[in-house]
């Protein structure tokens, strides 16, 4: 049977490619996410004189439907190739992608025709005569749905699922580590022949100079981020520490006393930024329940397998919901 209605909880890359294949079916979809817009960890902040990706820093692309997708995102201008300088002249091995002007501008082009309802942070579930009612932070209710689909990462769909279905201790035990960023921008270029460069650091693993990538504003603006094990270490320190600290570590790693005049300089925290064993699963679904949950946790921390996980579950459930 076609034609049900269905929440999506997250409006990240897993939850738009799921929610996408449902409305193809003919299904009636709401995705609710508790950001300002689309696409979680594929983030952009924006100034008035600079951008910087602080999440998911670049995609790469295997599978053919994600490769298809990303064919239609550049063609319509929403998505091109990066080719950063990276130390010592070396080559990358794959293709990088990013957004353009943006990440998010992947995530808003998935999101084309889709009913978004972006502030809506959902904070319980209720089961209504085997419909789903969902509510805000702010005592709203959405529904009924007639299904539900759970895109959030691990640790964040294990508490909603909580009592009401039997994954959720599975889905718990999905490990998933937190990353400390540091966004900033120069007032003048720094001398370094490099755009980006990860290095096995105990601090700083990662920096790259955001403005090297294609139609992004203020060449010197950059992204650090730290290591998944500094980041848990530091995780409730107040952001104003972190980005010093972190500030002193790329001076460092730059080989400098001490570094030029900065026009911007923030610290953002991603508490689940990159889940360190996957479930090995493309998503999951628990049909009594009336819930799938999907997002890069069930198979890879990278943008590539959140889309392929929602996308995979949408297809699994247009069939199933067709044939029910
Ligand atoms: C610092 C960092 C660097 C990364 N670098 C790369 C990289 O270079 N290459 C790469 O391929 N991948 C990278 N990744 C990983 C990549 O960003 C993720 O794999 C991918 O974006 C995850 O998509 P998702 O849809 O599964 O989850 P998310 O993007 O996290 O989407 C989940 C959404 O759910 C929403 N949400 C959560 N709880 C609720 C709630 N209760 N109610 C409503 N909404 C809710 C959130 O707001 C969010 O929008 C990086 C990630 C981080 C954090």
């Amino acid at each position: 049977m076609s034609g049900r209605k269905i929440a999506v909880i997250g409006a990240g890359l897993a939850g738009l490619s799921c929610a996408a294949r449902l409305s193809a079916a003919g299904h009636t979809v709401a995705v609710l996410d508790k950001g300002r817009s689309v696409g979680g960890r594929m983030a952009t902040r924006r100034e008035e004189a600079c951008s910087w990706d602080h999440g998911a820093q670049y995609f790469t692309r295997r599978d053919p439907a994600f490769v298809a997708l990303v064919e239609r995102a550049a063609a319509a201008g929403h998505a091109a190739r990066w080719m950063p300088r990276w130390p010592g002249g070396e080559q990358e091995s794959s293709e990088l992608w990013v957004g353009t002007p943006g990440q998010s501008a992947l995530p808003r082009f998935l999101a084309t025709g889709l009913d978004v309802r972006a502030g809506t942070r959902i904070v319980a579930l209720r089961r209504e005569r085997s419909t789903w009612v969902l509510e805000d932070d702010r005592a709203g209710r959405h529904g009924p749905f007639d299904f539900l689909v759970s895109a959030v990462p691990a640790p964040q769909a294990a508490a909603l699922a909580a009592g009401h279905s039997t994954l959720a201790p599975k889905i718990a035990a999905v490990p998933m580590a937190p990353c400390w960023a540091v966004l900033v921008a120069f007032d003048r270029p720094l001398a370094i022949p490099l755009d980006a460069d990860w290095q096995d650091d105990a601090v700083l693993p990662w920096i790259a100079r955001n403005g090297s990538k294609p139609q992004r504003r203020g060449l010197e603006a950059w992204v650090l981020h730290a290591s998944a094990a500094w980041s848990r270490e530091h995780l409730e320190d107040p952001p104003a520490n972190v980005r010093d600290r972190l500030l002193d570590a790329f001076a460092g790693r730059l080989g400098v006393a001490g570094l030029p005049p900065m026009s911007a300089a923030a610290a953002h925290r991603w508490r689940h930024a990159r889940v360190e064993a996957p479930l090995g699963e493309p998503f999951l679904v628990d049909a009594a329940a009336g819930i799938g949950f999907c997002g890069d946790w069930c198979l890879d921390a990278r943008v590539e397998a959140a889309y392929l996980s929602g996308d995979g579950l949408g297809a699994h459930l247009a069939a199933s919901l067709e044939r029910a």
